[in-house]
């Protein structure tokens, strides 16, 4: 490896020595920029490479919220902005026991060169909290996102930082935090947060945007090598807000969806989850907030507790749960059981042990900050139409997603083939996300 970059991975690695999933982003990300830094002298002259690893501010508070026994509890509230160089600080909150400093900073990082490759102006951001809303009521939900948005909302605006969901924060999180910051700040219409409800300023096809465009992306992939999604089996990981609109995406180009998860484990339904039976999937995870085991029961298949789906055979696989959920048995089963791509719905599922059995088997490789793009991607097309005061319709908000997929995968796609590497799409979204980052830093001065 380049003896600069190095000496910057070592860096990360020696000031915050407990933070590992931000080491394994930052290593991923700069690793692969080798070719741009040795092409273009000026990244290294300007320091770009130090800069863009250190986040711009850290908001780090506490929540103290109410149970509905009327007990106390505290969590830790973050918000990580790390980079406004292209624009407003923009990525989600996640809400889950695992959250933590590094965890966010691994998720802010990504977010910096994914949100550049959309060709939309906005920044990196992410925050969230280690509050867990598995098992905790409506209203002790509500408590706890009020408490957040009582701190957050000194912190966001529409020009400033504008946060939207990941894990732990849907429709119900987002409409709590909203209403409480209406009820602070007394403004409406503002864009603050993204993937608001249709009836109060949120983007049609925000919730499906996502898992549709980790589809579209995986179908652009597949066009480079004459295959479609029309009759491939696919394997999806979770069953949540990606993974349901990824499984709903697949029926509807042919594809058929054998297996989707939670924590607990994995269902496996040969004869495929079809438009009903995902249907019932959407109910029990949004609405009744069950456990995926119960599909098992209601649709007589299998359930495998506390293991993956990634053994089955399949033709896609597309991992739409949580970080480093595909290792090296994993991705050698994935080759094994003979798939030809593996797409990214979740950020960094693959280890970088995974990653390099799926490249070397020649397995078209997606990386989440490619594919996962569209979720983000119509956040900025609901402020921009929240700054026109106006709504498109769900035809054209999908029609722009899916131009924007395209573009994404040809800038992927051409950068890689730039740099001699065709067919690296981890090489091809890196390099690419960071040349307009980079450049845009440069151009404003060592500052920022
Ligand atoms: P949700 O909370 O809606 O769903 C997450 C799903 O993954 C659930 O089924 C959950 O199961 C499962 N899961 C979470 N953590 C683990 C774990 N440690 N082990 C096994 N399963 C787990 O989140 P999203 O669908 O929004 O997010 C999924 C992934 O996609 C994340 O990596 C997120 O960062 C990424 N992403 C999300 C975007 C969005 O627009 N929402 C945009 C871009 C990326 P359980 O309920 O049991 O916890």
């Amino acid at each position: 490896m380049d003896k600069y970059i190095e000496s910057v991975i070592e860096a990360v690695k020696a000031k915050d020595p407990e933070e590992k999933v931000f080491h394994q982003a930052v290593t991923e990300v700069l690793e692969t920029l080798e070719p741009a830094i040795k092409k273009f002298s000026k990244y290294k002259e300007n320091a770009i490479l130090e800069r863009i690893v250190e986040p711009e501010r850290v908001i780090l508070f506490r929540v103290p919220w109410v149970d509905d026994k009327g007990e106390v509890h505290v969590n830790r509230g973050y918000r990580v902005q790390f980079n406004s160089a292209i624009g407003p600080y923009k990525g989600g909150l996640r809400f889950h026991p695992t959250v933590n400093l590094g965890v966010l900073k691994f998720l802010g990082f990504e977010q910096i060169f994914k949100n550049s490759l959309t060709g939309l102006p906005m920044g990196g951001g992410k925050g969230g909290s280690d509050f867990d809303p598995k098992g905790k009521s409506d209203s002790e939900v509500r408590n706890f996102c009020h408490s957040f948005m009582l701190e957050l909302n000194k912190h966001i605006g529409q020009f400033i930082d504008v946060p939207a969901g990941d894990i732990g924060v849907g429709a119900r999180e987002i409409g709590n935090l909203y209403g409480m910051y209406r009820k602070v700040t007394n403004k409406h219409g503002t864009c603050v947060l993204t993937g608001k409800g249709p009836t109060y300023g949120g983007s049609l096809i925000r919730p499906e945007a996502t898992g549709y465009g980790t589809v579209y992306f995986a179908k652009e992939m597949l066009k480079t090598i004459d295959e479609d999604m029309k009759g491939k089996v696919v394997t999806i990981s979770g069953a949540g807000n990606v993974a349901q609109f990824a499984a709903e995406k697949c029926i509807d180009l042919g594809a058929k969806v054998i297996t989707m998860s939670d924590s607990d484990g994995n269902i496996f339904d040969p004869d495929g989850i079809d438009r009903e039976k995902l249907a019932w999937i959407m109910e029990l995870k949004n609405v009744r907030r069950g456990r995926i085991k119960e599909y098992a029961e209601e649709f007589d298949v299998e359930f495998n507790p506390k293991s993956s789906p990634w053994g089955r055979k399949c033709d896609i696989a597309l991992p739409c749960a949580t970080q480093n959920e595909v290792d090296k048995k994993e991705a050698q089963a994935l080759v094994d059981n003979g798939a030809i791509a593996v797409c990214e719905g979740a950020n960094m599922p693959l280890t970088p042990a995974a990653i390099e059995i799926i490249q070397e088997a020649k397995v078209l490789y997606a990386p989440g900050k490619a594919a996962n793009a569209g979720g983000v991607s119509v956040s900025g097309l609901e402020m921009a139409q929240n700054s026109m005061r106006y709504f498109w319709s769900r035809e054209e908000v999908d029609q722009k997603l899916h131009q924007i997929m395209v573009n994404i995968h040809q800038t992927a796609y051409n950068t890689a083939k730039m740099f001699g590497e065709p067919g690296n799409y981890m090489l091809g979204a890196n390099v690419a996300g960071f040349l307009k980052v980079a450049d845009a830093m440069i151009s404003q001065s060592y500052l920022m």
